[in-house]
């Protein structure tokens, strides 16, 4: 028996075996602390919950409409237009089983061999290893330091070709936290609308912004709803990861093939939890609020705690959760500092390159943990790391 070909272009990422890794040191008695996974580390609100078992007594336990019930479809398009972010319609909304199928889908609806992809460089592996598993080209586009780990607009146009189809945006961004100002959007919806690209802007962490900073997105650009997939959904803003609640807004011509690979992999969304998106979207904005709250109050802790190790330097982010300090200093590639940290200061982070080449020489640190939790990771990775320094 033999895979298909395609099966040795699909990647991973490297967030679930680095987590297997220290599973497995916990599995012999090790204390772990986990700053790898990429998930809110605080309860779904009681009011979504108590939804979906309303919900499921109610029985709303069978198959419904492909690209999701009407009522949630309403609620999302409603929801876009009263947080200030997008006027749409209802029909263009399609719900789906977390916000990753949006990627699998729009990849498989627009490219194919030839084509090329431009991806930012570090970013979510899932973008380059789908890309190259439909057989198109990524091509990284970096996301350097000096530039605020954001899209350098001129360094992107330069990488546009005659080959190029899709370009996938982030922001806030993973792994690095940075988020896209409004120039940037101006600068990158231009570029798409020269060169005639479709564009898919990832805004899963879209709610997640600090020092009171709007989220701005290219979608702000006249003219380009109709060539951008709005990709975003429950799991980070409602810490709702393990629901798999994600939805797409998507331009016309691709509703209806978006619909049919709906058909053809998972035929819908769970019904009871489309009723428990609806009470986020129209419940009380609070816990969001009181989440971004704590998480700013650890970025600032985790922030300043790496700036006084030696060897490491870290820029304060924007947004999501995530930080990526900078580890030449310590003088060893990332995948070793990621080893050596894991196994001698008990702390799972990740290395900048499981985001792409240019992730070498950065670290992804996750603070989806408590401040003590975070407190103790600084200074065993402190610690750990005096001598390191080369
Ligand atoms: N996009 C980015 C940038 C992410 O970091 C993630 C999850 O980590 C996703 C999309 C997928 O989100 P979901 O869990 O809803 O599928």
């Amino acid at each position: 028996m033999r895979l298909s070909t395609r099966m040795g272009r699909l990647g991973t990422e490297s967030a679930f075996e680095v987590l297997a890794r220290a599973r497995a040191l916990e599995a012999q008695g090790r204390t772990i602390t986990h700053l790898e996974i990429g998930e809110p580390d605080f309860a779904t609100p009681a009011h979504i919950v108590d939804a979906a078992v309303r919900a499921l007594e109610e029985g709303h336990t069978h198959y419904v409409p492909s690209p999701g019930i009407p009522e949630l479809r309403e609620a999302v398009a409603e929801f876009l237009e009263r947080t200030g972010r997008l006027a749409t319609s209802p029909d263009r909304v399609i719900v789906t089983p977390g916000a990753k199928p949006i990627l699998w889908y729009v990849l498989h609806a627009v490219c194919e061999e030839g084509d090329e992809v431009l991806i930012p460089d570090p970013s979510f592996p899932i973008y380059g290893s789908l890309a190259s598993f439909v057989g198109a080209t990524p091509i990284p586009v970096p996301l350097r330091e000096e530039h605020g780990f954001r899209l350098d607009p001129s360094e992107l146009a330069s990488l546009v070709s005659d080959r190029t189809k899709l370009l996938i945006v982030s922001s806030p961004e993973n792994p690095c936290g940075s988020a896209l100002t409004r120039e940037d959007v101006e600068a990158i919806a231009s570029i798409a609308i020269e060169h005639d690209l479709l564009v898919l802007s990832d805004e899963i962490y879209w709610a997640i912004c600090y020092e009171g900073r709007k989220h701005v997105s290219v979608l702000d650009v006249d003219g380009m709803a109709d060539r951008t997939v709005l990709l975003d959904g429950w799991s980070k803003t409602f810490a709702m990861t393990g629901w798999r609640l994600g939805f797409g807004v998507f331009p016309a011509w691709l509703v209806e093939p978006v619909t049919r690979l709906v058909i053809n992999s998972v035929s819908c969304t769970a019904a009871f939890g489309q009723h428990a998106a609806i009470a986020a979207l129209r419940g009380p904005w609070e816990p969001v609020e009181a989440m971004v709250a704590e998480f700013a109050r650890r970025r600032d802790v985790i922030v300043d705690g790496l700036n006084a190790i030696d060897g490491i330097s870290c820029v304060r982010p924007g947004g999501a959760f995530y930080v990526f300090p900078n580890v030449r200093g310590l003088g060893f590639p990332s995948r070793e500092v990621e080893r050596h940290l894991l196994d001698d200061a008990g702390v799972a982070v990740l290395s900048g390159t499981g985001f792409g080449i240019h992730g070498e020489g950065y670290v992804r640190l996750s603070y989806a943990a408590s401040v003590e939790r975070i407190r103790g990771a600084l200074d065993a990775i402190g610690a750990s790391v005096q001598g390191l320094v080369r």
